[in-house]
């Protein structure tokens, strides 16, 4: 999928059409998108469970998606982030849509 760099849309927090600065927000891994998930090493700290045996509260099997459930998905959906030129306030995209790769041009 081929974007451009900016694009005129219209900003919520202006209430005008402004230009955008357009960029494809990727996954930085569950350590940092939920802090205090099950098994995570904050987690595991506040509660204490640094000390002993055992798997420090984590569960002793994979999440069932990784094992089990096979006919994984091929494309992953866009998570696009457009920042106002004047105001630099970021809004995300309504809908994403399914693609491989997204090239900015
Ligand atoms: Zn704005």
């Amino acid at each position: 999928m081929k974007l451009p760099k900016t694009t005129k849309r219209l900003c919520p927090y202006c209430k005008k059409h402004t230009t955008h600065t357009i960029k494809n927000q990727t996954f930085k891994g569950l350590n940092k998108t939920h802090t205090m998930s099950r098994g995570s090493k904050p987690r595991v700290k506040a509660r204490g469970l640094r000390r002993g045996t055992g798997n420090l509260g984590r569960f002793s099997k994979k999440a069932m998606g990784s094992w089990k459930r096979y006919g994984k998905k091929q494309t992953k959906k866009t998570d696009l982030r457009y920042t106002c030129k004047e105001c630099g306030k970021t809004h995300m995209q309504k809908k994403g849509t399914r693609t491989k790769r997204v090239e900015f041009t």
